[in-house]
């Protein structure tokens, strides 16, 4: 109980790395109008993602449920050559919470992997999931075995061959992203054949896939590594702004660290001055690790507080104060690493049907993070834009996948921003990201690609290099096209 509470207080003072966004919005499809948003019933045959602002035409939308064998395996071969004889677009989505139809193929046969099949090998510290299992799934098949996830998001909703395709990143330390936690995995490719793909086998076919964003084959199932879970322990540092990066850079090169992030403040007056970093070691006491909870009530109080940021610079100061003065007054309790991820995206729903949650995220080296403090000083403040919050990661360098972000080491910025369903906050939200992307690419980083479709072709070659590459090798894996989402038809695709 006295766990439960110092957990719970840490969590209302923002403790939680999970700050990311709000629930999004699936069914709703708005039509930007000027300065109203008017929101028509649904279509059948449209799919939306999470931000809510991608309706786009499919053909057909089917959910596959078989376990990762002959059925599941026959049953994509089918859908695929279907939509090849028509000469239409197919794409897996799972929790389809990437922000500009990254798993939706227009007019095309859109399938949703719906199974949780996890299978974990305790001696050889991996687990075998279904390409559609999410990660509340795989914390369940594991927790019991005293294992966890080695690299996930912040939050449980999303699909593990998702996360490898978008490679995604937690906030676990010392890591790469989720992909270098991928030992192989299974797919079928537009050819028909179901290929296995890892380092040493198609390795080529491998780095396409990892952050390739279901463009070169639709995986099946992988086999990734876990890590022991484990009772944590927080400690809280308040620092000028300008000490994160070395403060950081300390805390992930510490061994005794096991998870780690940052905070900025956001209040307009002193946007991005101060700093707040929060790491986990293990407890002494190792013993009767409690099933991994999720956050409860106290995370949804704390949402609250969160969501009562918007438009109020007082609330800005208060949760600031909060989770700076306040949680590390309290201590934070110790919880164990299964618990700390076990995080579900609803707990921030906003449940504002005029606003949605929009995500950017930038990678930048360590000496450059004093560049990008001054960009985000000078860009995001003279926005229109509710600036919510800022996370703060760290990344390993990623020598693997050809889409890569973060070709080395880098600290990871995810911010959230709560936009108003109108076309003028629309245009200033896209002017904005392309303003920032502009920023970021000159002082070598990169943004990420499964939010807003906002940034233009010239700003996608310039974050990553080898797009031309991929494009390249896509095409000669699937010359008649038949893997398409948004970010081939806006993008790769017009290289
Ligand atoms: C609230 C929130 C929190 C987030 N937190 C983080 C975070 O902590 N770290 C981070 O790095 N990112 C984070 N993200 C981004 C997130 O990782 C991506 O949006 C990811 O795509 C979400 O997973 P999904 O299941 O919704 O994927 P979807 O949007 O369904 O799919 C993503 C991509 O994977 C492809 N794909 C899916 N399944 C398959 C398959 N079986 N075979 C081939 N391709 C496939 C799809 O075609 C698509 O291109 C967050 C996003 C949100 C909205």
């Amino acid at each position: 109980m006295r766990n439960l509470t110092r957990r719970s207080l840490l969590l209302a003072a923002g403790g939680a790395a999970g700050w990311y966004a709000s629930d999004l919005f699936h069914a709703r499809l708005p039509v930007l109008d000027g300065t109203r948003s008017i929101a028509p019933r649904p279509a059948n045959n449209i799919l939306n993602d999470a931000s809510g602002l991608s309706p786009t035409p499919i053909h057909r939308h089917i959910t596959l449920t078989e376990d990762p064998g002959d059925a599941l395996i026959a049953a994509v071969r089918a859908e695929m050559k279907s939509a090849e004889a028509d000469g239409r677009a197919f794409n897996i989505g799972a929790a389809r919470h990437s922000m500009g139809g990254q798993a939706i193929p227009r007019d095309g046969v859109a399938v949703t992997f719906d199974n949780g099949f996890v299978e974990a090998d305790t001696a050889a510290r991996t687990y075998r999931a279904h390409a559609g299992a999410r990660w509340s799934q795989v914390i369940a098949a594991l927790d019991p075995l005293g294992f966890s996830p080695a690299v996930m998001q912040s939050n449980n909703d999303f699909g593990v061959a998702a996360t490898f395709s978008v490679n995604a990143h937690g906030w676990p330390v010392p890591f790469g992203p989720m992909g270098a936690t991928v030992r192989s995995l299974r797919m079928v490719l537009p050819s028909g054949d179901l290929v296995t793909a890892s380092r040493t086998e198609r390795p080529e076919l491998f780095s396409l896939a990892m952050g390739g964003y279901g463009l070169v084959g639709a995986i099946i199932d992988l086999e990734v590594d876990m890590v022991p879970n484990t009772r944590l322990r927080p400690t809280f540092e308040v620092m000028p702004a300008k000490d994160y990066a070395a403060a950081f850079r300390a805390a992930v090169d510490d061994p005794a660290v096991t998870m780690a992030y940052g905070r900025l403040n956001v209040e307009r007056a002193s946007f991005f001055r101060h700093a707040l970093l929060i790491t986990y070691r293990e407890d002494e006491d190792q013993t009767d690790l409690p099933p991994a909870s999720g956050s409860g009530w106290m995370a949804y109080l704390a949402s609250r507080v969160y969501r009562g940021q918007l438009g109020s610079e007082a609330l800005k100061s208060f949760r600031w104060w909060n989770e700076t003065i306040v949680g590390p007054k309290l201590g934070g309790g110790a919880v164990t690493r299964n618990s700390l991820i076990n995080e579900p995206v609803v707990t921030l729903d906003d449940r504002n049907p005029d606003r949605t949650d929009i995500l950017h995220e930038y990678f930048v080296d360590f000496d450059r993070f004093d560049d990008f403090l001054t960009a985000c000083r000078q860009v995001i403040p003279d926005s229109y834009q509710e600036f919510l919050n800022v996370t703060l990661r760290y990344v390993a360098s990623d020598p693997d996948s050809v889409l890569a972000y973060a070709p080395t080491p880098r600290v990871a910025a995810v911010m959230s921003f709560s936009q108003e369903l109108t076309a003028r906050a629309e245009d200033d939200m896209a002017r904005m990201t392309r303003a920032l992307i502009d920023r970021i690419t000159e002082i070598g980083g990169a943004y990420y690609l499964p939010y807003r479709p906002h940034a233009r072709v010239d700003q996608l070659t310039a974050a990553y290099p080898r797009a031309m590459e991929f494009a390249t090798v896509k095409r000669l894996v699937d010359p008649r096209l038949v893997l398409r989402n948004n970010l081939w038809d806006s993008y790769l695709g017009v290289l």
